[in-house]
Protein backbone atom coordinates (compact mmCIF):
# COMPACT_ATOMS: atom_id res chain seq x y z
CA UNK A 1 0.00 0.00 0.00
CA UNK A 2 1.36 3.25 -1.17
CA UNK A 3 1.04 5.88 1.87
CA UNK A 4 2.08 9.80 1.22
CA UNK A 5 1.98 12.16 4.48
CA UNK A 6 0.84 15.58 4.16
CA UNK A 7 3.23 18.04 4.35
CA UNK A 8 0.44 20.57 6.13
CA UNK A 9 -0.99 18.62 9.37
CA UNK A 10 -4.14 20.39 10.24
CA UNK A 11 -4.67 22.30 14.03
CA UNK A 12 -6.24 20.00 16.12
CA UNK A 13 -9.16 21.36 17.33
CA UNK A 14 -9.67 22.28 20.62
CA UNK A 15 -13.30 22.57 22.68
CA UNK A 16 -16.42 21.07 21.66
CA UNK A 17 -15.72 18.32 19.23
CA UNK A 18 -19.97 17.90 17.69
CA UNK A 19 -20.56 15.61 15.28
CA UNK A 20 -18.53 15.61 11.99
CA UNK A 21 -17.49 18.68 12.19
CA UNK A 22 -13.28 17.90 11.51
CA UNK A 23 -11.86 15.34 9.92
CA UNK A 24 -8.77 14.19 10.23
CA UNK A 25 -5.06 14.45 7.58
CA UNK A 26 -5.49 11.92 5.78
CA UNK A 27 -7.66 9.19 4.49
CA UNK A 28 -8.17 6.03 2.48
CA UNK A 29 -8.55 5.28 -1.08
CA UNK A 30 -8.74 2.42 -3.39
CA UNK A 31 -9.97 2.50 -7.36
CA UNK A 32 -11.99 0.19 -9.23
CA UNK A 33 -12.02 -0.64 -13.38
CA UNK A 34 -12.98 -3.66 -15.26
CA UNK A 35 -9.37 -4.54 -16.24
CA UNK A 36 -7.66 -4.33 -13.10
CA UNK A 37 -10.96 -4.86 -10.08
CA UNK A 38 -10.17 -3.10 -7.38
CA UNK A 39 -6.91 -1.70 -7.00
CA UNK A 40 -4.03 1.16 -5.98
CA UNK A 41 -5.34 1.04 -2.42
CA UNK A 42 -3.90 3.70 -0.73
CA UNK A 43 -3.39 6.10 2.13
CA UNK A 44 -2.44 10.53 1.03
CA UNK A 45 -3.68 13.52 2.40
CA UNK A 46 -7.27 14.29 2.98
CA UNK A 47 -8.49 16.54 0.48
CA UNK A 48 -11.05 17.50 -1.97
CA UNK A 49 -11.75 15.24 -5.15
CA UNK A 50 -11.75 15.69 -8.63
CA UNK A 51 -14.93 14.42 -10.27
CA UNK A 52 -16.21 15.38 -13.67
CA UNK A 53 -19.64 16.75 -13.64
CA UNK A 54 -20.91 13.91 -15.81
CA UNK A 55 -19.85 11.61 -12.85
CA UNK A 56 -22.57 8.92 -12.24
CA UNK A 57 -22.91 8.93 -8.51
CA UNK A 58 -24.03 12.84 -8.90
CA UNK A 59 -26.75 12.44 -11.01
CA UNK A 60 -27.95 8.94 -10.35
CA UNK A 61 -27.08 8.30 -7.00
CA UNK A 62 -24.96 5.12 -7.01
CA UNK A 63 -23.34 5.38 -3.82
CA UNK A 64 -22.97 3.56 -0.87
CA UNK A 65 -21.54 4.07 2.93
CA UNK A 66 -21.08 3.02 6.31
CA UNK A 67 -20.37 4.25 10.11
CA UNK A 68 -18.75 2.90 12.57
CA UNK A 69 -15.97 4.14 15.19
CA UNK A 70 -12.90 3.44 16.49
CA UNK A 71 -12.07 4.48 20.80
CA UNK A 72 -8.90 4.81 22.83
CA UNK A 73 -9.01 2.23 25.93
CA UNK A 74 -7.88 3.07 29.33
CA UNK A 75 -4.80 1.31 28.37
CA UNK A 76 -4.33 4.13 25.63
CA UNK A 77 -4.95 1.51 23.12
CA UNK A 78 -7.16 1.70 20.01
CA UNK A 79 -9.68 -0.65 18.99
CA UNK A 80 -12.58 -0.46 16.45
CA UNK A 81 -15.83 -1.85 17.16
CA UNK A 82 -17.27 -4.64 14.92
CA UNK A 83 -15.87 -3.59 12.03
CA UNK A 84 -16.26 -6.63 10.20
CA UNK A 85 -19.76 -6.59 10.05
CA UNK A 86 -19.59 -3.05 8.74
CA UNK A 87 -17.61 -4.00 5.97
CA UNK A 88 -20.11 -7.63 5.56
CA UNK A 89 -22.96 -4.86 5.50
CA UNK A 90 -21.43 -2.70 2.78
CA UNK A 91 -20.86 -5.29 0.08
CA UNK A 92 -23.91 -6.36 0.76
CA UNK A 93 -24.66 -2.72 0.00
CA UNK A 94 -22.85 -2.96 -2.80
CA UNK A 95 -25.03 -6.10 -4.51
CA UNK A 96 -28.04 -4.32 -4.22
CA UNK A 97 -26.59 -1.07 -5.89
CA UNK A 98 -24.91 -3.11 -8.95
CA UNK A 99 -21.24 -2.12 -7.15
CA UNK A 100 -18.87 -4.70 -7.42
CA UNK A 101 -17.70 -6.55 -3.99
CA UNK A 102 -14.25 -5.56 -2.49
CA UNK A 103 -11.98 -7.83 -0.42
CA UNK A 104 -12.74 -7.28 3.02
CA UNK A 105 -9.43 -8.02 4.32
CA UNK A 106 -7.69 -5.56 1.75
CA UNK A 107 -9.66 -2.90 3.49
CA UNK A 108 -9.34 -3.61 6.99
CA UNK A 109 -5.39 -3.51 6.44
CA UNK A 110 -6.20 -0.06 4.92
CA UNK A 111 -8.29 1.42 7.66
CA UNK A 112 -5.74 -0.50 10.33
CA UNK A 113 -2.69 1.73 8.89
CA UNK A 114 -4.77 4.40 8.06
CA UNK A 115 -5.95 4.75 11.92
CA UNK A 116 -2.43 3.93 13.08
CA UNK A 117 -1.52 7.23 10.99
CA UNK A 118 -4.41 9.19 12.57
CA UNK A 119 -3.85 8.00 15.94
CA UNK A 120 -3.43 10.92 17.89
CA UNK A 121 -6.45 12.48 16.52
CA UNK A 122 -8.46 9.74 18.34
CA UNK A 123 -9.86 12.27 21.73
CA UNK A 124 -10.03 10.51 24.69
CA UNK A 125 -12.61 12.32 26.72
CA UNK A 126 -15.55 9.99 28.19
CA UNK A 127 -18.12 9.30 25.33
CA UNK A 128 -15.74 10.37 22.76
CA UNK A 129 -14.92 8.73 19.82
CA UNK A 130 -13.31 8.41 15.72
CA UNK A 131 -16.00 8.20 14.02
CA UNK A 132 -15.47 5.96 10.39
CA UNK A 133 -16.65 6.96 7.21
CA UNK A 134 -16.31 4.60 4.41
CA UNK A 135 -17.88 5.09 1.28
CA UNK A 136 -17.76 3.83 -2.52
CA UNK A 137 -19.25 6.23 -5.33
CA UNK A 138 -19.49 4.79 -9.21
CA UNK A 139 -17.48 7.42 -10.90
CA UNK A 140 -18.04 6.77 -14.61
CA UNK A 141 -17.86 10.30 -16.59
CA UNK A 142 -21.11 9.13 -18.21
CA UNK A 143 -24.64 10.33 -18.41
CA UNK A 144 -26.19 7.04 -19.23
CA UNK A 145 -28.52 5.70 -16.65
CA UNK A 146 -26.30 2.29 -16.13
CA UNK A 147 -23.71 1.08 -13.53
CA UNK A 148 -20.79 2.45 -13.63
CA UNK A 149 -17.46 0.55 -15.05
CA UNK A 150 -15.07 2.13 -12.30
CA UNK A 151 -15.43 3.23 -8.89
CA UNK A 152 -13.61 4.96 -5.75
CA UNK A 153 -13.74 4.02 -2.45
CA UNK A 154 -12.88 6.10 0.34
CA UNK A 155 -12.57 6.05 4.26
CA UNK A 156 -12.27 10.04 6.21
CA UNK A 157 -12.06 9.86 9.87
CA UNK A 158 -14.03 12.52 11.96
CA UNK A 159 -13.21 13.37 15.98
CA UNK A 160 -16.14 12.89 17.75
CA UNK A 161 -17.60 14.64 20.96
CA UNK A 162 -19.75 12.67 23.17
CA UNK A 163 -23.63 12.66 21.32
CA UNK A 164 -24.87 12.98 25.14
CA UNK A 165 -22.65 15.96 26.16
CA UNK A 166 -25.62 16.57 29.46
CA UNK A 167 -26.61 12.83 29.89
CA UNK A 168 -29.07 10.68 27.61
CA UNK A 169 -31.45 13.11 26.51
CA UNK A 170 -34.67 11.52 25.29
CA UNK A 171 -35.93 13.06 21.79
CA UNK A 172 -39.81 13.71 20.50
CA UNK A 173 -40.66 11.75 17.39
CA UNK A 174 -43.09 12.49 14.74
CA UNK A 175 -44.61 9.04 13.31
CA UNK A 176 -44.78 9.78 9.65
CA UNK A 177 -48.16 8.72 7.78
CA UNK A 178 -47.53 10.17 4.34
CA UNK A 179 -43.88 9.30 3.10
CA UNK A 180 -42.18 6.41 3.13
CA UNK A 181 -38.13 5.80 3.49
CA UNK A 182 -38.63 2.97 1.50
CA UNK A 183 -40.31 0.23 -0.69
CA UNK A 184 -41.78 -2.44 1.68
CA UNK A 185 -40.75 -5.08 -0.78
CA UNK A 186 -38.21 -5.15 -3.42
CA UNK A 187 -36.92 -1.89 -2.66
CA UNK A 188 -33.65 -0.66 -1.12
CA UNK A 189 -34.33 -0.15 2.86
CA UNK A 190 -31.94 -3.09 3.67
CA UNK A 191 -29.07 -1.13 1.85
CA UNK A 192 -26.85 1.79 3.40
CA UNK A 193 -27.60 3.26 0.05
CA UNK A 194 -27.18 7.46 -0.49
CA UNK A 195 -30.54 7.54 -2.35
CA UNK A 196 -32.83 6.41 0.76
CA UNK A 197 -31.05 9.34 2.35
CA UNK A 198 -32.21 11.73 -0.13
CA UNK A 199 -35.58 10.29 -0.06
CA UNK A 200 -36.28 11.09 3.59
CA UNK A 201 -35.33 14.33 4.19
CA UNK A 202 -38.48 15.82 3.56
CA UNK A 203 -40.61 14.11 6.18
CA UNK A 204 -37.35 14.76 8.10
CA UNK A 205 -37.56 18.60 7.30
CA UNK A 206 -41.46 18.88 8.07
CA UNK A 207 -41.19 16.99 10.91
CA UNK A 208 -38.35 19.36 12.59
CA UNK A 209 -40.75 22.19 11.50
CA UNK A 210 -43.44 20.89 13.68
CA UNK A 211 -40.83 20.70 16.49
CA UNK A 212 -40.14 16.92 16.43
CA UNK A 213 -36.33 15.70 16.71
CA UNK A 214 -37.09 12.31 14.36
CA UNK A 215 -39.54 10.84 11.96
CA UNK A 216 -40.86 7.40 12.79
CA UNK A 217 -41.13 5.40 9.55
CA UNK A 218 -44.19 2.73 8.86
CA UNK A 219 -44.13 -0.02 6.57
CA UNK A 220 -44.78 1.71 2.47
CA UNK A 221 -47.49 -1.00 2.18
CA UNK A 222 -50.28 0.19 5.12
CA UNK A 223 -48.50 2.39 7.23
CA UNK A 224 -49.22 0.12 10.21
CA UNK A 225 -45.79 -1.52 11.00
CA UNK A 226 -42.93 0.36 12.71
CA UNK A 227 -40.00 0.39 10.71
CA UNK A 228 -37.35 2.91 11.91
CA UNK A 229 -36.48 5.89 13.45
CA UNK A 230 -34.42 8.63 11.50
CA UNK A 231 -31.06 6.33 10.76
CA UNK A 232 -31.83 4.40 14.10
CA UNK A 233 -33.54 0.98 14.43
CA UNK A 234 -36.32 1.30 16.58
CA UNK A 235 -36.83 -0.70 20.25
CA UNK A 236 -39.99 -0.65 22.41
CA UNK A 237 -40.28 -1.99 26.37
CA UNK A 238 -44.09 -3.30 26.57
CA UNK A 239 -44.29 -5.62 29.90
CA UNK A 240 -40.62 -5.41 30.28
CA UNK A 241 -40.52 -7.25 27.38
CA UNK A 242 -37.48 -5.85 24.72
CA UNK A 243 -39.35 -5.70 21.34
CA UNK A 244 -37.61 -4.53 17.74
CA UNK A 245 -39.29 -4.64 14.38
CA UNK A 246 -38.06 -8.04 12.88
CA UNK A 247 -35.52 -7.69 9.36
CA UNK A 248 -38.11 -7.77 6.60
CA UNK A 249 -35.77 -6.52 3.50
CA UNK A 250 -36.72 -2.65 4.09
CA UNK A 251 -34.98 -2.23 7.60
CA UNK A 252 -31.47 -1.72 7.79
CA UNK A 253 -29.83 -4.26 10.14
CA UNK A 254 -27.84 -2.38 12.55
CA UNK A 255 -25.19 -3.70 14.06
CA UNK A 256 -25.96 -1.81 17.39
CA UNK A 257 -29.28 -3.47 16.84
CA UNK A 258 -27.89 -6.76 16.70
CA UNK A 259 -25.69 -6.16 19.87
CA UNK A 260 -28.46 -4.76 22.00
CA UNK A 261 -30.52 -7.67 21.51
CA UNK A 262 -27.27 -9.75 22.22
CA UNK A 263 -27.29 -7.50 25.38
CA UNK A 264 -30.24 -7.23 26.63
CA UNK A 265 -31.13 -11.32 26.91
CA UNK A 266 -27.45 -11.31 28.52
CA UNK A 267 -29.27 -9.12 31.11
CA UNK A 268 -31.98 -11.42 31.88
CA UNK A 269 -34.81 -9.58 29.31
CA UNK A 270 -36.90 -11.45 27.37
CA UNK A 271 -36.31 -10.41 23.62
CA UNK A 272 -38.88 -10.51 20.85
CA UNK A 273 -38.25 -9.06 17.05
CA UNK A 274 -41.36 -9.59 15.34
CA UNK A 275 -43.76 -6.72 13.53
CA UNK A 276 -45.04 -4.39 15.56
CA UNK A 277 -47.95 -1.90 14.58
CA UNK A 278 -47.62 1.87 15.51
CA UNK A 279 -51.47 0.95 17.32
CA UNK A 280 -49.94 -2.03 19.69
CA UNK A 281 -47.42 0.65 20.31
CA UNK A 282 -50.24 3.47 21.42
CA UNK A 283 -52.09 1.26 22.75
CA UNK A 284 -49.67 -0.03 25.15
CA UNK A 285 -48.87 3.77 26.10
CA UNK A 286 -52.50 4.44 26.79
CA UNK A 287 -52.98 1.80 29.28
CA UNK A 288 -49.50 2.79 30.81
CA UNK A 289 -47.76 -0.77 29.62
CA UNK A 290 -44.94 0.73 27.25
CA UNK A 291 -42.14 1.20 29.59
CA UNK A 292 -39.97 2.50 27.23
CA UNK A 293 -39.04 3.09 23.61
CA UNK A 294 -35.14 3.81 21.78
CA UNK A 295 -33.32 3.85 19.20
CA UNK A 296 -30.34 2.24 18.31
CA UNK A 297 -27.29 3.23 15.93
CA UNK A 298 -23.71 3.76 15.87
CA UNK A 299 -23.76 7.74 16.31
CA UNK A 300 -25.83 7.84 19.13
CA UNK A 301 -26.04 4.11 20.80
CA UNK A 302 -29.08 4.24 22.51
CA UNK A 303 -31.70 7.22 21.85
CA UNK A 304 -34.46 6.99 24.27
CA UNK A 305 -37.79 8.40 22.98
CA UNK A 306 -39.49 10.78 25.46
CA UNK A 307 -42.28 11.78 22.83
CA UNK A 308 -44.56 10.00 20.72
CA UNK A 309 -47.22 11.43 17.86
CA UNK A 310 -49.81 9.80 15.75
CA UNK A 311 -51.80 11.99 14.29
CA UNK A 312 -53.44 13.69 16.76
CA UNK A 313 -52.39 11.46 19.38
CA UNK A 314 -49.31 12.38 21.48
CA UNK A 315 -47.50 10.29 24.44
CA UNK A 316 -45.14 11.40 27.20
CA UNK A 317 -43.28 8.32 27.40
CA UNK A 318 -41.77 7.76 31.21
CA UNK A 319 -41.90 11.39 32.06
CA UNK A 320 -39.75 12.33 29.34
CA UNK A 321 -37.06 10.88 31.00
CA UNK A 322 -34.66 7.63 30.28
CA UNK A 323 -35.79 4.59 31.17
CA UNK A 324 -34.31 1.67 32.71
CA UNK A 325 -33.24 -0.91 30.40
CA UNK A 326 -32.39 2.23 28.00
CA UNK A 327 -29.74 3.23 30.49
CA UNK A 328 -28.44 0.26 31.16
CA UNK A 329 -28.20 -1.02 27.35
CA UNK A 330 -25.81 2.37 26.71
CA UNK A 331 -23.79 1.80 29.59
CA UNK A 332 -23.26 -1.91 28.87
CA UNK A 333 -22.15 -1.01 24.94
CA UNK A 334 -20.32 1.41 25.86
CA UNK A 335 -18.88 -0.14 28.38
CA UNK A 336 -17.58 -2.79 25.88
CA UNK A 337 -16.56 -0.22 23.48
CA UNK A 338 -14.22 2.09 25.55
CA UNK A 339 -12.53 -1.38 27.00
CA UNK A 340 -14.46 -1.18 30.53
CA UNK A 341 -16.16 -3.97 30.44
CA UNK A 342 -15.12 -7.73 28.81
CA UNK A 343 -15.60 -8.02 25.32
CA UNK A 344 -17.72 -11.39 25.59
CA UNK A 345 -18.17 -11.55 21.75
CA UNK A 346 -15.63 -10.77 19.79
CA UNK A 347 -16.92 -7.47 19.39
CA UNK A 348 -13.89 -5.47 19.49
CA UNK A 349 -10.64 -5.68 17.08
CA UNK A 350 -7.27 -3.76 17.67
CA UNK A 351 -4.93 -1.70 14.93
CA UNK A 352 -1.72 -3.50 15.97
C1 LIG B 1 -26.92 3.12 9.83
C2 LIG B 1 -28.38 2.96 10.04
C3 LIG B 1 -28.90 2.34 11.18
C4 LIG B 1 -28.06 1.89 12.34
O1 LIG B 1 -27.09 0.95 12.00
P1 LIG B 1 -25.86 0.74 12.97
O2 LIG B 1 -25.09 -0.35 12.30
O3 LIG B 1 -26.39 0.35 14.28
O4 LIG B 1 -25.12 2.04 13.02
C5 LIG B 1 -30.27 2.15 11.26
N1 LIG B 1 -31.09 2.61 10.29
C6 LIG B 1 -30.63 3.24 9.21
C7 LIG B 1 -31.59 3.69 8.17
C8 LIG B 1 -29.26 3.45 9.06
O5 LIG B 1 -28.79 4.09 7.99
Amino acid sequence: MKITLTNSPKQKPTGTLGFCRYYTDHMFTMEYDTEHGWHNDQIVPYGNLSLSPATTALHYGQTVFEGLKAFRNKDGEVNIFRPYDNFKRLNDSCDRICIPRFDIDKVMEGLKTLLKIEESWIPTEKGTSLYIRPAIIGVDPFLGVKASDTYLFFIILSPSGSYYAHGLKPVSIYVEDFFSRSAHIGGTGAAKFGGNYGASLKASYDAKKKGYDQVLWLDSNEHKYIEEVGAMNMFFVIDNVVITPSLNGSILPGITRNSLINLSKKLGYKVEERNVSIDEVLQAAKEGRLNEAFGSGTAAVVSPVGKITFKDETYILNNGEIGKISQQLYNELTGIQNGNLPDENGWIVGIK
